[in-house]
């Protein structure tokens, strides 16, 4: 009996001191038992301070207990487990904010048992690993799990605080975009894009690894990120020298333009930087960004695969170039565009064969504005289709009219560039082919330039050259010798004449090796059955070598400059009575 009761009295003083709630009620929650932790969590329930019956208290956060517990007769059974009841702060109480954990089971047919439990801290660093985890995500790419923008602009906004505070200690941001992705995205699919960008980030972030190929001095801290698209950052902080940056940048350049493998296909992406020095940067992080940005395209309008130094001048040159493209919409519509002719002259006889159509701007202020101002705008904002469609109607047109104005003195045939960007509208079939019904022109009399023979890779582009040449028009490649056009694969090419870059012509006089060149594109071309054209010509020197070259024909100052369509009547009518001139003097 003494045992017992000093049993009972350590099982009471258990329950007394337990650090968890524990009550007994009966099968309708009338409380029967409950220890001293049980009624400190539940007395903020029950603000009468009435702690009679266990689903009265509970009731506001959980109803139906009385229900739920009469749907259960065998001992052991749980009713109800770890229900959450958060109870709001009552400033009045002086309590705050918390949440019990409450538990219910038969006890045995007649009496339950409910264990309550302070979940506070538990609640709160689940909140908190969400919280974290949810933090990490709007801080992660998901398509590459790199960094993305959000932490590039926090590295940038440490590095400028720090430069400021240390000017001995540098940084640079180096803005990273690969080489005509789109291309990618169009010809393979947007699946094989997204796997390119996964490998290209890959790359990236094992070149910024600690110990990694980039050979950076320890303290040099590096993030690679992912901002959009094709766009990654990758932020330098700690430099040693901004010497340093050149190796680093030529790495990263080298690395990423290596092939991919994706699905059986090579495939090859070139990538441009715009790099910003820590001591040329200025303003926010979002600003810094900006000018590496900006530094990036610089990369692009060179040809792309090289890294540039971002330099306060370049801001100026984007604000024009800003300016050129609201202009150039108006220009469109508001015909400030017109055409200017170049002869194309007939080597050996000296006739004039062909006339290449040049578009100008004649702007209201600026004068008359060449093309290399403005073409590659027009490329980049899509208003080249507007553009291209403008040139070849009027070109078009004023060949018919030259035909009917000068008979056998007109120039056979009319060359028109067309731009890379209108290559692959599916629509410049269908243009070109209204342009010649609706002027009444040939199509064998009209010849399109085109320069990018990158094309030939690209299969839209091959399908509109055949299409093009089905028409019936001929095809040139312009400019040969400075793109990626090589001897080698100019039987590829779909084109019946090759256009020798002035480049080459200018040097034929003075540099042995570009004489070679020229004379070897005149033998493979004429090999191919294709014609060749000298782009140009400025001196009778250059007109007589590339006539022994054995040259079709040539195109130059040397001639004529491109000049506007009523001048260009007059030269011809000019140079046809001198050519006349000239049988007449000549002997019999
Ligand atoms: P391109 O098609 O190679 O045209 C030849 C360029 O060389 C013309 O420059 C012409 O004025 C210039 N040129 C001709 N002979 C001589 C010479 O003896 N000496 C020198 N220094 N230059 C000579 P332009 O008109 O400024 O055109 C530049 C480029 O702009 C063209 O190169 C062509 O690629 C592009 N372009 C011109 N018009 C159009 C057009 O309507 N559409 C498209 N897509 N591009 C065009
Ligand atoms: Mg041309
Ligand atoms: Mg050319």
């Amino acid at each position: 009996m003494n045992q017992d009761t000093t049993a009972y009295d350590a099982l009471i003083e258990f329950l007394h001191q337990a650090p968890i709630g524990l009550l007994q009620t009966a099968l309708d929650g009338e409380i029967t038992m409950i220890n001293p932790m049980a009624a400190s969590l539940l007395m903020p329930l029950a603000p009468d301070g009435n702690l009679v019956n266990l689903f009265d208290v509970l009731a506001p956060f959980a109803p139906g207990l009385l229900d739920r517990a009469a749907a259960h007769d065998r001992p052991g059974e749980t009713i109800c487990d770890m229900l959450q009841v958060t109870l709001p702060a009552i400033a009045a109480h002086g309590t705050l904010a918390c949440t019990l954990g409450v538990r219910l089971l038969m006890l045995d047919a007649s009496t339950l048992m409910a264990t309550v439990t302070d979940m506070t801290q538990a609640v709160a660093q689940q909140q908190q690993q969400l919280a974290a985890k949810l933090r990490d995500m709007s801080r992660t790419d998901s398509l590459t799990a790199m960094p993305n923008r959000a932490v590039v602009l926090e590295r940038i906004t440490h590095a400028l605080a720090r430069a400021r505070t240390e000017p001995q200690w540098q940084f640079a941001v180096l803005f990273i975009n690969g080489d005509r992705f789109n291309r990618i995205n169009a010809t393979l699919g947007q699946a094989v894009g997204d796997e390119l960008l996964r490998l290209m980030a890959g790359r990236l972030a094992r070149l910024v690894r600690p110990g990694d190929a980039l050979g950076r001095p320890a303290p040099v801290e590096l993030t690679a990120a992912r901002l959009s698209g094709d766009e990654f950052v990758v932020v330098m902080e700690g430099l040693g020298t901004a010497q340093d940056i050149h190796g680093v940048a030529q790495r990263l350049i080298d690395s990423l333009s290596r092939p991919y493998v994706i699905r059986e296909h090579q495939v090859h992406l070139s990538a441009s930087m715009g790099v910003v020095l820590g001591t040329q940067a200025s303003g926010d992080a979002d600003s810094v960004l900006q000018d590496a940005s900006l530094a990036m395209r610089e990369s692009k309008r060179a040809g792309g695969a090289r890294y540039s130094l971002f330099e306060p001048a370049m801001k100026e040159r984007a604000a024009r170039n800003g300016s050129v493209e609201s202009d150039l919409r108006q220009a469109l519509a508001q015909g400030e565009l017109f055409v200017a002719y170049q002869p194309i002259i007939g080597l050996a006889g000296g006739a004039c064969l062909g006339v290449e159509a040049l578009v100008r701007w004649r702007h209201p202020v600026r004068g008359t504005v060449p093309p290399i101002e403005f073409i590659e705008i027009a490329e980049r904002t899509g208003l080249i289709g507007a553009l291209g469609n403008f040139v070849l109607n009027q070109a078009c047109r004023e060949f018919v009219l030259w035909k009917r104005l000068l008979g056998a003195r007109a120039p056979r045939a009319m060359s028109v560039n067309v731009s890379r960007a209108q290559l692959t509208d599916p629509t410049l079939t269908d243009q070109v082919s209204q342009a010649l019904r609706g002027s009444g022109m040939e199509a064998t009399e009209l010849q399109l330039e085109i320069t990018e023979s990158l094309a030939a890779q690209d299969e839209s582009v091959q399908q509109r050259l055949h299409e093009l040449k089905a028409l019936g028009v001929t095809l040139a490649l312009d400019d040969f010798g400075t793109g990626y056009s090589s001897l080698a694969c100019l039987h590829q090419l779909p084109v019946d004449v090759v256009k020798i870059d002035r480049s080459f012509v200018s040097q034929v006089e003075t540099s042995h090796h570009h004489r070679v060149l020229v004379e070897a594109t005149i033998m493979v071309a004429r090999s191919l059955g294709m014609g060749t054209v000298a782009e140009g010509i400025e001196t009778e020197a250059q007109a007589t070598i590339l006539t022994r070259l054995q040259c079709d024909k040539g195109q130059g100052y040397l001639f004529a400059k491109p000049l506007a369509a009523d001048d260009m009547t007059r030269w011809l009518r000019e140079r046809d009575a001198a050519q006349q001139r000239r049988t007449q003097l000549e002997p019999a």
